[in-house]
């Protein structure tokens, strides 16, 4: 079996020497891809410019660290009109045109990150192989888009922290599917008040908001949504 196959790398990948390069698996690698459409104008060309070493780092295989040096071509855009004169072919969708991790990489360190949370990914991802932070899982999960909110019968609003005991913000949660509708920035009324209005598809019928120690929950029957109370320290001036 190849190693583009063995590795699920893309069609274009052609692997030339695979290494240990001080623990890591590293596979050399040359994009012949025959189409390389220009992003601006998306005419393909072929006239090459150069060549430059792109350096990506790939799921693990076998519990080893595997590295990808990929030698990707740069051509001429043969657009005389078009702005970009020289572009550097696109990987996509195995990697996006700036990342230095494979997609693959990216979408398996949201996983531990969106069921642990930072800290505990780590602890996850370390034990797969992958070397991360828990500032970027963070960052990852933080990149994923927000679903549109649907209809809401039931409404969960409860603050939390961004730094222990320090910032506060407010969390949305749709108490029948049990799932983060969005983060708020702060606890202010306001804002809670702000953000149901701008989403009509809120039902104000029944919002639950907890009390800021987490321990007491009082249902509150809003008549009008500009009128939340909190009953506790939540959403207060700070
Ligand atoms: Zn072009």
């Amino acid at each position: 079996m190849k190693v583009p196959v063995a590795l699920a790398l893309p069609d274009g990948l052609v692997v030339t020497e695979i290494e240990m390069i001080d623990e890591v698996l590293t596979l050399t690698a040359v994009s012949v891809q025959i189409r390389a459409c220009c992003p601006l104008c998306g005419v393909c060309a072929s006239r090459v410019h150069s060549h430059y070493i792109r350096k990506l780092t790939d799921l693990p295989s076998g519990g080893q660290r595997v590295c990808l040096l990929v030698c990707v071509r740069k051509f001429f855009c043969q657009v005389s009109t078009c702005a970009r004169k020289i572009f550097a072919e696109r990987l996509t969708p195995f990697v996006e045109p700036w990342a230095r991790v494979t997609r693959r990489l990216y979408q398996i360190v949201q996983v531990p990150g969106l069921a642990t949370g930072g800290r505990l990914g780590v602890r996850v991802t370390d034990r797969l192989g992958i070397q991360t932070c828990r500032t970027t899982i963070l960052r990852r999960i933080m990149a994923l888009p927000t679903l549109p909110v649907e209809h809401v019968s039931e409404l969960g609003i409860d603050d939390f922290s961004f730094r222990r005991g320090r910032n506060f913000g407010t969390i949305l949660v749709d108490m029948q599917s049990h799932q983060t509708i969005d983060l708020l920035p702060d606890r202010k009324k306001e804002t809670a008040a702000a953000w149901m209005s701008a989403h009509p598809e809120i039902d104000a019928g029944r919002v639950e908001i907890a009390a800021a120690t987490m321990l007491l929950r009082q249902p509150v029957v809003l008549p009008k949504l500009s009128s939340v109370r909190t009953g506790s320290t939540c959403w207060c001036a700070a």
